[in-house]
């Protein structure tokens, strides 16, 4: 194997300031309390600024300025609107370098990632709907579709900025104004963001970002003058705001997490199905609500594919996510890693055999290498909870029919992947799966223009594409 020398991108592109208030009504003002977190390098364990911590009178004072907002935003023609989200959209390609180092530094994600992968995608999901919002007559969803109101949104660690603009993007083209309350381990995009809406000019009151921890997202979702929630994150905390929301006029979607079957059969395309196995866990430190974490691999080529996968996995490298080399970046938070390490651990307990590549660990920061368990059972825990990790599952069948069984035996449905060099095969399957996304020959592609959404305990509603207008839309 070659030796990489290192080759890190600088970091002085980003211009991090020591405290952060709360964007509100197009200016940064002081929180109420006195209460502030640090949000921390999770490679490094370095304090990379303070951050305000919301509390109820704060959210209250964001929710008034995006119902103060609304009625010129909605009522302002969708060609005017969609000139602000192309703006937002040219200058996030513009600012793309220096929001993917900061999103790598806050999130811990390699760069190859946040620049080759999120980045394109933020600017994507903003042009993308910024054509839709002059066309909203022609969405399919009456001749003169109505926005909600404001919406209350919150989103998760794992791809900040990304799930910002999957959750902002749509529901300004719709005409909606927005309060959202990015995660407490990454909120340094999202204020950054706050800037370049500054920079668009947008009006003031239209976007609004408040941080805080879980409280503050509660305060939201929970504050009366919301109209619409969305939310991203675990199945636990999306199942208590469907509780808190039941009976109340809000509308609600809900993308939660997932344990997706990335299925093997043995005529796939052996060589090919490593790299998806690889992109389908290991992108992201494996933190993707549709990671592929259980490996379905007929059993006739399990052999055969374990060992590539093994050979594969021997040439990750993990390590400073500003080095432009690395493949696998940090855990995003302490708390996150002592969940992997808690679930692995019950992996050996239960019987299942651990693998990992030999891989140096650094000494500061967070880190868990990427894992492999073969003889898992169903029952297994490892089998059936989200880890979002770098930990991979590999379980076989003998036919179709029991791959479809052992598939769809999980309390989610987000997304799976078939592997296969049938075309017949594939949509027999894919009839079959009971997942909101199901890949074919390929894992974990994204497009704007593409629904993404879940089944039974990944959650309800769909974003992306035509069908992402739907949430933000009175239909
Ligand atoms: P959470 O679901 O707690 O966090 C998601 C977002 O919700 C964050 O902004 C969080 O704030 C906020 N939040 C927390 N509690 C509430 C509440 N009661 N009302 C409203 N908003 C709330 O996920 P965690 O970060 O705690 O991760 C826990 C586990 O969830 C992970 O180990 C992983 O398995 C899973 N997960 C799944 C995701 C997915 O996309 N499927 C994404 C993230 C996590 P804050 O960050 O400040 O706590």
């Amino acid at each position: 194997m070659f030796e990489y020398a290192p080759a890190p991108e600088s970091r002085d592109i980003v211009d991090i300031r020591p405290s952060y208030g709360l964007f509100i009504n197009g200016e940064w003002v002081e929180p109420q309390g006195e209460e502030r977190h640090k949000t921390v390098n999770p490679a490094t364990e370095e304090v990379l600024a303070e951050v305000a911590w919301a509390g109820e009178a704060d959210v209250d004072r964001a929710v008034q300025a995006a119902a103060k907002a609304f009625p010129v935003w909605s009522a302002m023609p969708g060609a005017e609107r969609a000139k602000y989200l192309f703006r937002i959209a040219r200058i996030i390609q513009e600012r793309a370098r220096e929001l993917a180092v900061l999103e790598t530094l806050d999130n811990g994600k390699p760069i190859r990632e946040s620049r080759d992968v999120d980045l394109p995608l933020v600017a994507a999901h903003f042009f993308y709907y910024a054509g839709w919002a002059d066309k909203l007559s022609y969405a399919g969803f009456g001749e003169k579709p109505r926005p909600l109101g404001v919406a209350g949104q919150v989103i998760p660690w794992n791809f900040p900025l990304l799930m910002l603009a999957w959750k902002i993007a749509p529901a300004l083209a719709c005409g909606n104004t927005v309060v959202l309350k990015p995660a407490e381990t990454t909120p340094l995009t999202a204020l950054a963001f706050a800037d370049i809406c500054r920079q668009a000019d947008l009006p003031p009151g239209v976007v609004n970002i408040v941080t805080g921890a879980g409280e503050t997202g509660a305060a939201l979702v929970n504050h009366p003058g919301v109209d619409k929630v969305a939310f991203t994150g675990s199945t636990e905390v999306g199942r208590l705001i469907a509780r808190s929301l039941a009976g109340t006029r809000k509308k609600l979607t809900l993308e939660l997490g997932g344990k997706a079957a990335n299925i093997v059969f043995e005529d796939a395309p052996l060589d090919q199905a490593v790299e998806g196995i690889v992109n389908g866990i290991f992108f992201n430190q494996g933190h993707v609500c549709c990671a592929g974490s259980r490996l379905l691999v007929q059993e006739s080529v399990a052999d055969e594919l374990l060992d590539a996968l093994k050979r594969r996995l021997g040439t990750l490298r993990l390590g400073d996510p500003l080095d432009k080399n690395t493949d696998i970046g940090a855990i995003n938070s302490a708390e996150q890693l002592a969940k992997i390490r808690e679930l692995s651990a019950a992996g050996e307990a239960e019987g299942a055999e651990r693998w990992s590549p030999a891989c140096p660990i650094p000494d500061r920061g967070y880190w868990f290498p990427p894992t492999v368990f073969t003889g898992v059972a169903q029952s297994h825990r490892i089998a059936r909870e989200e880890i979002f990790g770098p930990v991979l599952s590999v379980l076989t069948f003998r036919t179709p029919a029991e791959a479809v069984e052992k598939a769809n035996n999980t309390p989610y449905g987000l997304s799976a992947g078939v592997w296969t060099e049938k075309g017949s095969r594939m949509l027999w399957m894919a009839s079959r799966l009971r997942a909101g996304v199901v890949w074919s020959n390929t894992f974990n592609r994204f497009d704007p223009t593409s629904p993404f959404g879940g089944y039974k305990e990944s959650g309800y509603g769909r974003e992306g594409g035509r069908h992402g207008l739907e949430a933000y839309l009175a239909v």
